[in-house]
């Protein structure tokens, strides 16, 4: 990697991994869900999800370069750790919770990694992957402040009652 252009095609490759990561763990956070508003907040967010790996697709097809080639071992780690926590927990009171805290982190990750993605673009004066890039942060930030507003709702109020 020797400048900004192999910085950000690293950056898109790591993305694309990471999101076909999410795609993939994602039915299982669904089905794991306990309250209906959080299991249709994944299932929304599954739906954004593959437009972001399209979006991925076509921005990976303006740089003319292969999506594929990265593994995201960030993504790695805290789908793990997500699991690993899963596994502890089993239809209590506390899994939404647990279910929120753990796609928070994964949306923080992303939200961090297309921020930077987005700016080396605009530096690079690539408007158009700017563009796309800059609307998968925007549904990225929404998914976490509905995750923040149903924990603050149910699923936390639900857990300390318990
Ligand atoms: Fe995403
Ligand atoms: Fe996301």
């Amino acid at each position: 990697m020797k400048n900004m252009q192999d910085l950000m095609e690293h950056t898109i490759q790591d993305l694309y991994s990471a999101e076909n990561q999410i795609l993939e763990a994602l039915p299982q956070l669904i089905s794991k869900a306990q309250s209906s508003q959080l299991r249709q907040a994944f299932e929304q967010h599954q739906r954004q999800t593959e437009k972001h790996v399209q979006r991925l697709e076509q921005v990976a097809k303006q740089l003319d370069i292969d999506p594929d080639g990265e593994t995201c071992m960030a993504m790695q780690g805290l789908i793990e750790e997500a699991q690993d926590l899963l596994d502890q927990l089993d239809g209590d009171e506390i899994t939404d919770a647990a279910l929120i805290g753990a796609a928070q982190k994964v949306e923080h990750y992303e939200i961090a990694s297309y921020g930077t993605a987005r700016t080396l673009a605009q530096q690079a004066g690539q408007d158009k992957i700017a563009d796309l890039l800059q609307q998968t942060l925007e549904e990225e930030k929404q998914t976490d402040e509905k995750l923040t507003e149903i924990a603050t709702t149910k699923a936390n109020q639900k857990a300390v009652k318990a």
